[in-house]
């Protein structure tokens, strides 16, 4: 460990040094992963990341990996894109999108997460690995340990999106389905990895798993030309990632990368499971658990193990939080794919109308450098969109079927531009624009 990685209490500052635990004996508090400004500085330059590979792991100087680890798995490096469309429709006018629906290899951006943790199970000793999750981290975890050859527990709540349980099971590991919620299934994982020597990556292994968010900050900072954006709009579900975002920022900062400049931070969560946006909105740091229900379940986690570290970065930063309906979420989903041609689930809708809504309130200003975080894949939660398309009968392959129905298509558009309903396949008839005269 060259740059003096050490595992440290966040409140008490107690030193574990380096080994798979999350919690202080001391203060039971969250550990976290530091390490030496002084001598990470020169070994992570501006030239020595462009000579690296095309990938997350071009950062791995500053990754709490082992030194002799070659990286197998080319996640990350995502595209960081303009959204000029998008941010007409809701008044943005320097928008980007941070694409990690299609991070590889399973589509979200816990494949950053899983690559940190997984790549120190063998320096710890672990052959069998798992995790608690609510659906992506399930999808990542299996497929990393499938190309480790390790055993796998998931432990995920019994009502998971179809398309999440099969994108796990496919890779071989168990998945066992428990009747509960996410936070029923993490106690009980808690449980399992003190009972069982195995590694859990958001349990045991957290605090490694936590450093692989910071990927996605030190893309979006290169990526804007090694600079930083004026604000964030992050997904929030255990209010991990946008506290290390922020991480990732503040040391590129001190290692000399990037200028310093204020970046304010903006959470987003679903209204059926807010307990961080809340806390922000009253202006504390203490997190009220919530029991989840929301068609954004990988969000869904009602008592979010960061949430006070979330909230607090939030509103240090000068930010704030909002969380929006299932209905704004599902139209979101909708406008970011007719805008941008990005598909993304549930969670990114989250992200979208959260977005929009800030830009209505005036929270952020339409001139604003923003980067909103667009986390997961839309294919893994289609039922969300269940309904919301009609299919016509199929035409006879011939040119005269085919006008016929071009016709009819024009026929149906004038009703609708004439009439006050809208077709059922625009239900829910809510645009981004008006997100902000709802709440
Ligand atoms: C897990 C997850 C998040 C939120 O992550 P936290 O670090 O727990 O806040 C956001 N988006 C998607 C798609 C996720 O799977
Ligand atoms: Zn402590």
């Amino acid at each position: 460990m060259s740059i003096g990685f050490d595992l440290r209490c966040r409140e008490c500052g107690k030193s574990y040094g380096y080994q798979p635990l999350s919690i202080c004996d001391e203060c039971f508090s969250p550990l976290e992963v530091v390490f030496d400004k002084e001598l990470a500085r020169g070994r992570f330059t501006r030239e020595s990341i462009a000579a690296g590979p095309l990938n997350m792991w071009r950062y791995k100087a500053l990754l709490p990996v082992p030194e002799d680890f070659i990286p197998q798995t080319p996640t990350g490096l995502t595209p960081l894109m303009r959204a000029p469309r998008l941010g007409a429709r809701i008044g943005a006018n320097n928008l980007f999108i941070k694409n990690d629906a299609v991070c590889l290899p399973t589509l979200s951006f816990k494949d950053r997460v899983v690559g940190v943790a997984l790549d120190n199970v063998e320096k710890f000793g672990f052959d069998t690995v798992g995790c608690s999750s609510t659906g992506n981290l399930a999808n990542a975890v299996a497929a990393q340990a499938a190309r480790q050859g390790l055993k796998t527990f998931i432990l995920v709540p019994a009502d998971l999106e179809p398309a999440k349980i099969l994108n796990t099971q496919v890779y071989g590991a168990t998945l066992v389905r428990i009747d509960g919620n996410y936070d029923h299934v993490n106690r009980l994982c808690s449980q399992i990895a003190d009972r069982y020597n195995w590694g859990f990556v958001n349990v045991n292994l957290r605090p490694y798993y936590a450093e692989g968010s910071k990927t996605f900050g030190f893309e979006i900072a290169e990526q804007l030309g090694w600079r930083l954006p004026d604000s964030v709009v992050c997904p929030m579900a255990g209010g991990s990632l946008i506290t290390k975002i922020r991480k990732a920022f503040k040391e590129l900062v001190a290692l000399g990368v990037v200028e310093d400049k204020p970046v304010k931070f903006f959470g987003a969560q679903a209204t059926g499971c807010s307990p961080i946006s809340q806390a922000v909105k009253k202006g504390s740091d203490v997190i009220e658990p919530q029991r989840p229900n929301t068609i954004a379940r990988s969000l869904a986690i009602g008592n979010p193990a960061d949430g006070p570290y979330a909230s607090r970065a939030i509103r240090d930063s000068g930010g704030w939080a909002e969380d929006v309906s299932d209905i704004e979420i599902v139209s979101a989903i909708q406008e970011l794919a007719e805008t941008e041609g990005v598909f993304t689930e549930t969670a990114g809708g989250v992200t979208t109308a959260v977005t929009a809504r800030l830009y209505a309130h005036g929270r952020i200003h339409p001139d604003e450098l923003t980067v909103t975080c667009i986390t997961g894949n839309g294919l893994k939660t289609t039922d969300a969109l269940n309904g919301a398309y009609e299919q016509h009968a199929a035409i006879r392959p011939r040119l005269t079927d085919f006008e016929a129905y071009v016709d009819e298509i024009n026929a149906l558009r004038q009703i609708h531009a004439s009439s006050e309903y809208a077709f059922i396949n625009e239900a829910p008839s809510f645009t981004l624009a008006n997100t902000g005269a709802n709440s």
